[in-house]
C-alpha cells in the first residue's frame, strides 16, 4: 500500500491531516487561532449539573493561556498586535476556549461572537463547549453563523466509557455527544472533538475504542454519511489547579514520552484521512504541570509521532476501516 502524504512543507513529509496545514490550503494563508476568554462558567460548576468540574480541568475551565479582559475585540487586537511583525499576511480565528462557551442565553452569546467577528482581520470562529449545552437556540445562531463565517464547535468528550465519564466528573453522557454531533452536522456545522488519552483506568484497547467511536459516520437523514471535521487527542495533564490529584495522588499517566507517542500513531492509524487533526499532545502552562513533567515539550513530541511514522511507514487512516 502506497502511504497516503499529507503535505510535504519544510522538507518533511507529513502523514498526519494537521489542521494548520488544512487552513491554509483552505484560506490561502497561515492562519492563527487566538485563544479567548469569553466570560462563560460551566453547568459542571455552577451545580446545575455538578460542582468541581471535571476532575482534569484546571481552574481557568481549560483555557490557560485564554486572554479574558472581559473587551473580547480589545483582547483580540492586542494579540494580533503582538503577532503582526511575525506574521503580516496571517488571518485569525477567534477561538472560545475556556469553560464552556455556548453556556449562556443566545442573545449574550450572539453579542460575544460577533463582537469577536467585528475585527476587521478576524475570519471565523472556533467556539468550545460541552455536549450537553447544545440547545435549539443555541444550534440556530451557531447555524446562522456558519452561513456567514468559518466556523467550528469543539465537543470535549474526552472517553466514550460510562466509568471513565463516571469517574473523572464529567457529568454528560455518551448519548448527549451523540446528539450533539448529530444536530451539529445535520445543520452543516463542523465539529471537533476532544479525547483524553491516559485517564485512570483506561486500556489501550479502551482508548481505541474511543477513538473508533467519535470516527463513525455520522447518520443524518437526507445526505451522505460524513464524520466530524476534527480530533484533538492529548495525554492527561495533570495540573495543580484541578482536583484530579487530590483524588488519584501521584498518578502518571504514561511512564516514557515513547509509550504516549507509539499510543498516538495507534490511534491515528483508525482516523480516516479526511478528518483533520487538531491537537496530538497537551499544552498546559509548566508552572501548573505535575505529569506527565515531558508533556510541555510539544515540538519534540510532534518531531517524535512525525519521525516515527515515516520509520515504521505508517500514515493517519492506515488501518480506518478496521
Ligand atoms: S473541562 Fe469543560 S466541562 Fe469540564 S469543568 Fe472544565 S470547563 Fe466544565
Amino acid at each position: 500500500m502506497e502511504p497516503v502524504i499529507f503535505d510535504r512543507s519544510d522538507g518533511q513529509e507529513l502523514r498526519i491531516n494537521m489542521i494548520g496545514s488544512w487552513l491554509k490550503r483552505y484560506f490561502g494563508r497561515k492562519v492563527v487561532k487566538l485563544s479567548i476568554d469569553g466570560g462563560f462558567t460551566c453547568p459542571n460548576r455552577d451545580g446545575s449539573k455538578g460542582r468541581g468540574g471535571c476532575l482534569f480541568c484546571s481552574d481557568s475551565g481549560s483555557g490557560d493561556m485564554a486572554a479574558g479582559s472581559g473587551d473580547i475585540f480589545t483582547d483580540l487586537d492586542q494579540q494580533i498586535t503582538l503577532l503582526q511583525d511575525k506574521w503580516p499576511e496571517a488571518a485569525y480565528l477567534a477561538y472560545f476556549q475556556s469553560h464552556t462557551s455556548t453556556y449562556a442565553p443566545a442573545e449574550s452569546l450572539r453579542g460575544k461572537f460577533r463582537a469577536a467577528l467585528s475585527h476587521p482581520k478576524v475570519q471565523g470562529l472556533a467556539v468550545a463547549t460541552r455536549p450537553d449545552c447544545i440547545n435549539e437556540e443555541v444550534l440556530d445562531l451557531l447555524e446562522a453563523l456558519n452561513r456567514e463565517t468559518f466556523l467550528w464547535v469543539e465537543l470535549g468528550l474526552q472517553s466514550t466509557h460510562p466509568e471513565t465519564m463516571r469517574d473523572m466528573n464529567l457529568c454528560y453522557t455518551l448519548a448527549d455527544y451523540d446528539e450533539a454531533v448529530r444536530s451539529l452536522c445535520s445543520r452543516g456545522i463542523r465539529v471537533v472533538t476532544h479525547l483524553i488519552l491516559g485517564l485512570p483506568g483506561e486500556t489501550e484497547e479502551m482508548m481505541l475504542d474511543s477513538v473508533r467511536h467519535v470516527c463513525r459516520p455520522v447518520p443524518v437523514p437526507g445526505t451522505e454519511d460524513g464524520h466530524i471535521f476534527g480530533l484533538k487527542l492529548h495525554m492527561l495533564n495533570v495540573v495543580r489547579n484541578s482536583a484530579f490529584p487530590s483524588e488519584y495522588p501521584g498518578y502518571v499517566p504514561f511512564d516514557s514520552i515513547e509509550e504516549y507517542t507509539g499510543l498516538v500513531i495507534r490511534c491515528l492509524e483508525l482516523v480516516p484521512p479526511d478528518i483533520t487533526i487538531h491537537r496530538i499532545s497537551g499544552d498546559a502552562p509548566r508552572p501548573v504541570l505535575i505529569a506527565p513533567e515531558w508533556s510541555w515539550r510539544k515540538r519534540t513530541i510532534l518531531n517524535m509521532i512525525h519521525r516515527r511514522m515515516r520509520e515504521l511507514n505508517t500514515w493517519q487512516g492506515k488501518n480506518c476501516g478496521i
